[in-house]
């Protein structure tokens, strides 16, 4: 395997133009994998964000307050997917004008490997971590 190459790259002198496509194909299939999963979960777990059910002869009360603590945390989870997946829709919308790989805040390239820790960012760790409490 070349693992080791892969990993050590050689993106101190820059990628040639073949390993950069390459990388992004790559990258931009991750994105993908991760949005289907994601929409996936969001369909499964749809019905756990239903209102709660309010008959009391069904659910005791105490029971009732879980459901309800359930449907929040199912809320929850959601915004976080419905989050993620925005920005997902925002990295694949940058590979399509070609914006992929760069800041989108002072338009430097983004590290190479902070890109395969999260193809979905959308700074470089400088902008990162200025705007990180
Ligand atoms: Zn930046």
């Amino acid at each position: 395997m070349l693992l080791g190459r892969a990993v050590e790259g050689c993106y101190v002198t820059g990628m040639n133009a073949g390993e950069s496509d390459r990388d992004v194909a790559e990258l931009a299939a991750m994105l993908q994998a991760r949005q289907v999963e994601l929409r996936a979960l969001s369909d499964s777990a749809r019905e756990s964000r239903q209102p709660v059910e309010l008959d009391q002869s069904k659910v005791g009360r105490l029971s009732r307050m879980d459901a309800m603590q359930d449907q929040a945390m199912a809320q929850e989870a959601e915004r976080r997917r419905a989050g993620e997946l925005q920005r997902i829709d925002a990295a694949l919308e940058r590979l399509k004008s070609g914006d992929y790989g760069y800041c989108v805040s002072c338009d430097e390239d983004i590290a190479p490997a902070r890109l395969k820790l999260d193809p979905a960012v959308a700074t470089c760790i400088n902008c990162a971590s200025r705007s990180r409490r």
